[in-house]
């Protein structure tokens, strides 16, 4: 089996030990890669070097017209190696071949953004009172440490990299250990491009270990991560001992709002796919239907008939529009709260079963739950599987209570004619990224991220460069 080293400072290495760890197909429940596990002295050198680096200035320094052409070219390798990462990918992380193309192709889009957007990161002139010129510089935080989910392994990566490089930072990588291929494979895209050595490095390895050295380590300037609620909790925590900057993308359970006036064949078209999408695991799945009482039923049978219609399959396979969860246990974790939703009183409508070809994969036809009522606790807790809640609603007061009825809020959608209202319920759901008569909430050049217990900080846009740079204001007196 092919071994895929770890990246330290840019270069393709064994982990110091010399371990190794098998990474999984998910639709076949089989092992197609062995990754080079990194330990607590593996983190300690690539922070060592990512901050000698800095220190040293050969990226930190450079002209930030010179740092984007470098993420211009890997936006440029990126594409022409679409297939290649495309195909790793969906191997890797069990999607659809289409969606993982399409995936590739928005991580181009990030580094090609931020190549265009580093040398347009500038501070300001402030008229203060004292007789002189008063400026801010917008610098670079140092070394920071990016740790990523397994559900879009090269997207998040490029979210968190492309900012970070582009503001002139050294960066340390953890990946989730179940999809660590295609961002081992990005280190290698931008060192191609010309990044200098030092400035990344890409540690595989067990969360528990590696990215709890990582997140502690004094010499680490800024953590950014995706992934649990539960583990963004408890890097907030050990962040605290060197105040470390902190930004946190965490989990989600969004409303999708539709009103009896809203078109609704072309938003049961969008909204299957909003929530079934990546098997449904998103943190913006679109998990919570709320739909006006006067066209529940309707809206119900039409939605599990058109869930019925997805076409689960290998995720090579060009048909394929939905492929297996990514581990044997997310799927009976949502098989538990299928089980669950059925004891607190819902129904399954459409769905839920384990599919007769599934082989050894860890596949799961989409199943829609119908009579839900939004206090059960399948609608307040993230399943992170392919799983929805039809919830009934009265009035546009019902629907704002109930949307904000949970503990998260990171994305939401409102269907409907009605522009007055579209705009009342999308100002009064606490959520950071809205859509309207859409689900797409997640846009290179826009900024994304959550409110309450979705985190805080957000990346992409140019208002991500706030979580890469310090600001430093420098006074020059006229006497
Ligand atoms: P985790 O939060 O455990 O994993 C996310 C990342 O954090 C991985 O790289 C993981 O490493 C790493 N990690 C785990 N523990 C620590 C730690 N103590 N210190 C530093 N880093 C750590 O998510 P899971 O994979 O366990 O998924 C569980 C649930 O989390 C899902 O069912 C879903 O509800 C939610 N989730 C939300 C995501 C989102 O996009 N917001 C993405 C993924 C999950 P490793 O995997 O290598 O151990």
């Amino acid at each position: 089996m092919e071994i895929a080293q770890l990246v330290l400072g840019g270069r393709r290495t064994a982990s110091l030990e010399g371990k190794t760890f098998e990474v999984i197909e998910p639709a076949m429940d089989r092992p197609f890669y062995e990754v080079a596990e990194a330990d607590v002295e593996d983190v300690d050198n690539a922070v060592q070097l990512a901050y000698q680096t800095f220190e040293q200035g050969s990226w930190s320094r450079l002209s930030a017209t010179a740092r984007g052409r470098v993420l211009l070219k890997a936006a440029t390798l990126i594409r022409e190696r679409l297939e290649q990462l495309a195909v790793l990918e969906a191997r890797n992380a069990g999607k659809p071949i289409r969606d993982a193309r399409d995936e590739v192709g928005l991580a181009a889009n990030v580094f090609e953004y931020w190549g265009g957007a580093a040398n347009k990161i500038f501070g300001e002139t402030i008229p203060v009172q004292d007789a002189g010129l008063e400026v801010t510089l917008r610098e670079p935080v140092g070394v920071c440490a990016l740790i990523t989910p397994w559900n879009f392994p090269l997207v998040i990566a490029s979210w968190k990299i492309a900012p970070a490089l582009a503001c002139g930072n050294t960066v340390v990588v953890k990946p989730a250990q179940l999809t660590p291929l295609t961002t081992l494979a990005l280190a290698d895209i931008l060192m191609e491009a010309g990044l200098p050595e030092g400035v990344i490095s890409v540690l595989p390895g067990p969360g528990a270990k590696v990215g709890n050295a990582l997140v502690s380590h004094p010499l680490v300037a800024k953590v950014s991560f995706t992934g649990s609620t539960e583990v963004g909790s408890n890097i907030m925590r050990l962040c605290a001992d060197n105040i470390t900057r902190v930004s946190l993308e965490l989990g989600g359970k969004a409303a999708n709002i539709v009103f009896d006036d809203a078109d609704v064949q072309r938003c049961i078209n969008a909204s299957v796919y909003a929530v079934f999408g990546n098997c449904g695991q998103d943190c913006c799945a679109r998990s919570r239907i709320l739909v006006q009482r006067s066209i529940y039923e309707q809206f119900t049978e039409q939605f599990a008939a058109r869930t019925a219609l997805l076409r689960v399959g290998q995720p090579l396979d060009e048909q394929s529009e939905v492929g297996p969860l990514i581990s044997a246990g997310q799927r009976r974790r949502a098989q538990d709260y299928l089980a669950l939703g059925q004891r607190e009183g819902a129904r399954v409508v459409a769905g839920g079963a384990v599919p007769p070809d599934a082989g050894g994969g860890y596949f799961l036809q989409p199943a829609v739950l119908a009579g839900v009522d939004n206090g059960m606790r399948v609608a307040q807790e993230e399943i992170f599987g392919p799983v929805v809640c039809i919830i009934p609603f009265e009035s546009e007061e019902e629907a704002i209570r109930l949307a904000n009825d949970t503990p998260y809020g990171l994305s939401g959608s409102v269907w409907t004619q009605n522009l007055g209202r579209a705009l009342r319920v999308a100002k009064a759901v606490r959520a950071g990224v809205l859509s309207v008569n859409s689900n797409h909430s997640v846009h290179t050049e826009a900024p994304f991220g959550g409110y309450k217990r979705s985190g805080f900080g957000r990346e992409m846009g140019m208002h991500a460069a706030q979580l890469y740079t310090e600001v430093k204001s420098i006074f020059f007196s006229e006497e």
